[in-house]
């Protein structure tokens, strides 16, 4: 797919990349609230997991809290992309807040398995990083029911109460081939799981990492524009390694090494699903400042998923 010619250095853009459809509903929920309703909208936590959309919407008028005991009673709130627990919308209801919820629908999936399972007594082992927002939220749904396992190994060794009735589910922005290692062990061990029928991993994650192997094969050096605590980008990043092929994360182009840079002559670069689209253009500016590049486009997959808007947001 490489453009010659000679001295220069090449680009290879990986396809699908940036903003996914649960990014940017999140995105547009606190713009319109902000149109809508005026400044402050407060949000909990950060909307999604990318710096510079959170202080762009900063700039608007946003306020980012942790938590709802840092909101007025009476404001109006933004629960972020990543889902929340039933606590905290218990929490807001005690403290009279308005909310708007801007849950991922695929994340509001998980949700909905657990406490299915939860309902008929099952256990759900639920395959993700304990840490995350996302799975802090999910497991909060059923935290009695649920189990979260990381890895192939912590399933080769988690203890459930009645192996018989046992159901997974998976955090959104694993990263594909080991999260289906670590169901298939679970699967060997309580041959009676029960699972979703799609994926829980959504398509802009798998897509994404899907994209980026591809340009991975064909680069010396990957970066994937993203934070560091986005799950998604940094699967991003392990896949291009995975491939053999060094990669690193960054918010933006202001971050890269130019050393690193000086020793690629083929750099391939991806997004993860929070980063702003402009973020890659705003590095390719920056690469040919460098020297002459060309650009090309790897793949042609497009993606047609939109979610509808938060009513509060979309009604007339
Ligand atoms: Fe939704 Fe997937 Fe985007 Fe997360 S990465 S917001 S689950 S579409």
């Amino acid at each position: 797919a490489w453009a010659r010619a000679v001295g220069e250095r090449r680009l290879l853009l990986a396809t699908p990349r940036s903003f996914c459809a649960g990014v940017e509903r999140a995105i547009e929920t606190v713009e319109r609230a902000l149109e809508r309703f005026g400044a402050p909208v407060y949000v909990r936590r950060q909307i999604v997991h990318n710096r510079h959309v959170v202080s762009e919407l900063e700039g608007r008028g946003a306020v980012f809290v942790e938590e709802l005991d840092a909101v007025p009673e009476g404001s109006l709130v933004v629960l972020a992309a990543h889902g929340v627990a039933p606590a905290v919308r218990r929490q807001a209801d005690e403290r009279h807040l308005r909310v708007i919820d801007a849950t991922c629908p695929l994340v509001a999936k998980v949700h909905h398995e657990v406490r299915r399972y939860a309902a008929r007594d099952t256990t759900v082992v639920l395959i993700g990083h304990p840490d995350h927002e996302e799975v802090i939220g999910t497991v909060g749904e059923a935290p009695d029911h649920v189990i979260v396992v990381a890895n192939p190994a912590e399933a080769d060794t988690v203890q459930l109460p009645d192996p018989a009735r046992v159901g997974y589910a998976m955090q959104t922005t694993l990263a594909v081939e080991e999260a289906a290692e670590t169901a298939a062990v679970l699967r060997r061990r309580f041959p009676t799981l029960t699972g979703p029928k799609r994926d829980d991993i959504c398509y802009a994650t798998s897509n994404r990492q899907a994209g980026v192997r591809q340009i991975a094969a064909q680069s010396d050096l990957v970066i994937v524009l993203g934070s560091q605590n986005s799950s998604n980008s940094k699967r991003l990043a392990e896949v291009a390694e995975a491939a053999g092929t060094r990669a690193v994360l960054v918010d933006d182009a202001s971050e890269l090494e130019l050393d690193l840079i000086a020793g690629a002559e083929r750099i391939g670069i991806t997004a993860g699903a929070s980063a702003p689209p402009e973020l890659v253009d705003h590095l390719i500016r920056c690469l040919s400042g460098l020297g002459p590049v060309s650009v090309t486009e790897n793949g042609t997959l497009t993606e047609d998923v939109r979610f509808a808007l938060p009513k509060e947001v979309s009604q007339p």
